[in-house]
C-alpha cells in the first residue's frame, strides 16, 4: 500500500514550524507496511490544497493530509478536499449544540462565530473523534480515492493517528489484498566511541544479518544504531512477535560486539541507566560541575523518581568555589590548573564527602571559545567519577560550539560512572 502526505500551512513553507507531522505519519504508517512515496508541503490556499491533494490521489489512492482543520480564516483545508470531492459542507446542528455547550463549560464564555464553521461537514465524510481538541478529523472517499484529513496541532495528530487512522490504513490494506511489509526497528544507545570505531567493532558482523539494515546515528550523547528490518506480516499460527525474529537477533549479535560501549536500547537516557546502577546498589550520587553549570544535575533531575539517588551537588565555577566548596587545595588549583586530573578528582572526593554519599561525578573543562592554550586547548574536559573508595578520571578532546561541548562532557561524566560502576 502507497500513499503520499500533505501537510498543510503557510507557517511550514516560511520554515517556521518543522514538519514534524509528516515525520511521525511517514513512521507510524511505515511500521503496519504502508509506504509513503511522496510529501508535499502547501501553504494555507485552497487552490494549492486542492491541487496537492488532488495530484497524490492521483499518485496513489491514498493522501494523509494534516493542517488547517482549525475555526480561523486560514484554515481552509476542509472546503478544499470537499470541493475536490465534490461534496457540499453540511451544519450538523448537534455537533454545533454539543461544541456551543463545550464552550460554556471550559472557556466560560459564548462560542466564537468562527467557530460555527467547526460544526460544517462534507457529506458522506467519516469523522475521527479528536479527543484532545475540538476539530475532528476527517476521511472522505470516492471515486478519486481516499482522504484523510487531520489537524495540524502536532499532539492531537499523533493521537488520533496512532488511535483511529493507523487502524484505519491497516483495514484499507487487508480489504484491498496488500499483504503488509512492516518496517520495525530496533535501536541500540552507545556512547563514548566514534562512528567508525563502532564500524571497526561490527566489522565482519554484516553479512550475517539476514537482510537486517543497520543505520550509525551520531549526535551529542554519541551514536545509535538503528536496526531496520521489513518482515512479512504474521500468518495463521504464527506467534506474536515471530516476524521479529532476525531483528532481534541482529541486535543480540551487534551489542555483543559492541560491549560495554552500549548502555540501552531506544529512546533510554543515560541519566537514567546511571540511576537505576546506583539505585540496584542502594548508593547515593552527589555532583561536582564546573563547565557544565548544573547540565548535569538537570540531566539526572529530568529522570521521575532521581531523589532516591541524586542529593545534590555543587556548581564550582570559580577556582575560588572548588577550594572553598569543594575543598580542592589552592596549591593543587594553583600548580595544576583548574582543568586536571587531580582537580577533577579532588573535587569527587570533596563532594561526596560533602553530601556523604556513596558515589559522586566531577567536570572541570574549556568550554570555550576563549580561555584555551596550547596545552588546555577549547575542548578539553576533566571528567571523574567516584564510588565508594574508588575513582577513575579521563581527559577528553571534545569538538564543537561551547554549548556542544557542555553537552558531551555531561554525557561523558555520567558515562564515566556508568563504566565505573558496571566494572567494580
Ligand atoms: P487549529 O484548530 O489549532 O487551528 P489546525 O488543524 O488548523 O488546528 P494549523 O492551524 O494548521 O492546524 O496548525 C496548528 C498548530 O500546529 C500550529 O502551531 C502549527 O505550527 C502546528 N503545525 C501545523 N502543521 C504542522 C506540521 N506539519 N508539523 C508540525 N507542526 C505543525
Ligand atoms: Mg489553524
Amino acid at each position: 500500500m502507497e500513499l503520499e502526505i500533505v501537510t498543510v500551512g503557510t507557517e511550514l513553507l516560511l520554515g517556521f514550524t518543522l514538519d514534524s507531522n509528516a515525520a511521525d505519519i511517514a513512521r507510524a504508517l511505515a511500521a503496519v507496511g504502508a509506504r509513503v512515496t511522496r510529501r508535499v508541503t502547501v501553504g494555507d490556499d485552497e487552490r494549492a490544497i486542492r491541487d496537492a491533494v488532488a495530484g497524490s490521489l492521483r499518485h496513489t489512492k491514498l493522501a494523509v493530509v494534516t493542517g488547517g482543520l482549525g475555526p480561523t480564516k486560514d484554515d481552509v483545508t476542509k472546503t478544499a478536499v470537499a470541493r475536490l470531492f465534490g461534496a457540499p459542507l453540511e451544519l450538523d446542528e448537534a455537533y454545533l449544540g454539543a461544541l456551543t455547550r463545550r464552550f460554556a463549560r471550559f472557556r466560560r464564555a459564548p462560542m466564537p462565530l468562527s467557530n460555527r464553521s467547526q460544526a460544517e461537514f462534507p457529506r458522506g465524510a467519516t469523522r475521527i473523534p479528536n479527543a484532545r481538541g475540538t476539530a475532528p478529523g476527517l476521511i472522505l472517499q470516492g471515486p478519486l480515492g481516499t482522504a484523510v484529513l487531520l489537524p495540524g496541532v502536532p499532539a492531537e495528530m499523533r493521537q488520533m493517528l496512532g488511535d483511529h487512522v493507523v487502524p484505519f490504513i491497516e483495514g484499507l490494506m487487508s480489504r484491498e489484498g496488500h499483504r503488509g511489509w512492516p518496517i520495525r526497528s530496533h535501536t541500540l544507545r552507545t556512547t563514548g566511541v566514534t562512528e567508525s570505531g563502532l564500524a571497526d567493532l561490527l566489522a565482519g558482523l554484516e553479512p550475517g544479518l539476514e537482510g537486517v539494515s543497520l543505520a550509525y546515528l551520531p549526535g551529542w550523547e554519541g551514536v545509535d544504531l538503528r536496526l531496520t528490518a521489513q518482515v512479512a506480516d504474521r500468518g495463521e499460527g504464527e506467534g506474536e512477535g515471530d516476524g521479529d525474529g532476525p531483528l532481534l537477533r541482529a541486535a543480540a549479535r551487534i551489542q555483543d560486539a559492541i560491549g560495554e560501549r552500549y548502555y540501552g536500547p531506544g529512546e533510554v537516557d543515560l541519566a537514567e541507566v546511571v540511576l537505576a546502577g546506583l539505585r540496584a546498589r542502594g548508593w547515593r550520587l552527589a555532583v561536582a560541575e564546573s563547565c557544565t553549570g548544573g547540565m548535569v544535575g538537570s540531566r539526572l533531575t529530568a529522570i521521575p523518581g532521581a531523589s532516591d539517588v541524586f542529593v545534590g551537588g555543587i556548581i564550582a565555577y570559580a577556582n575560588d568555589s572548588k577550594a572553598r566548596d569543594l575543598g580542592v587545595p589552592p596549591v593543587v588549583l594553583a600548580a595544576e590548573g583548574a582543568v586536571s586530573e587531580v582537580v577533577a578528582l579532588a573535587m569527587a572526593e570533596g563532594v561526596a564527602k560533602r553530601f556523604h554519599t556513596e558515589s559522586a561525578i566531577a567536570v572541570t573543562g574549556v568550554a570555550g571559545p576563549s580561555g584555551g592554550t596550547p596545552e588546555k586547548p577549547v575542548g578539553t574536559v576533566v571528567v571523574a567519577a567516584r564510588a565508594l573508595e574508588r575513582s577513575v578520571v579521563r581527559t577528553l578532546h571534545l569538538p564543537g560550539s561551547r554549548q556542544e561541548v557542555r553537552s558531551r562532557s555531561t554525557q561523558a561524566a555520567l558515562d564515566l560512572l556508568r563504566l565505573l560502576l558496571a566494572r567494580s
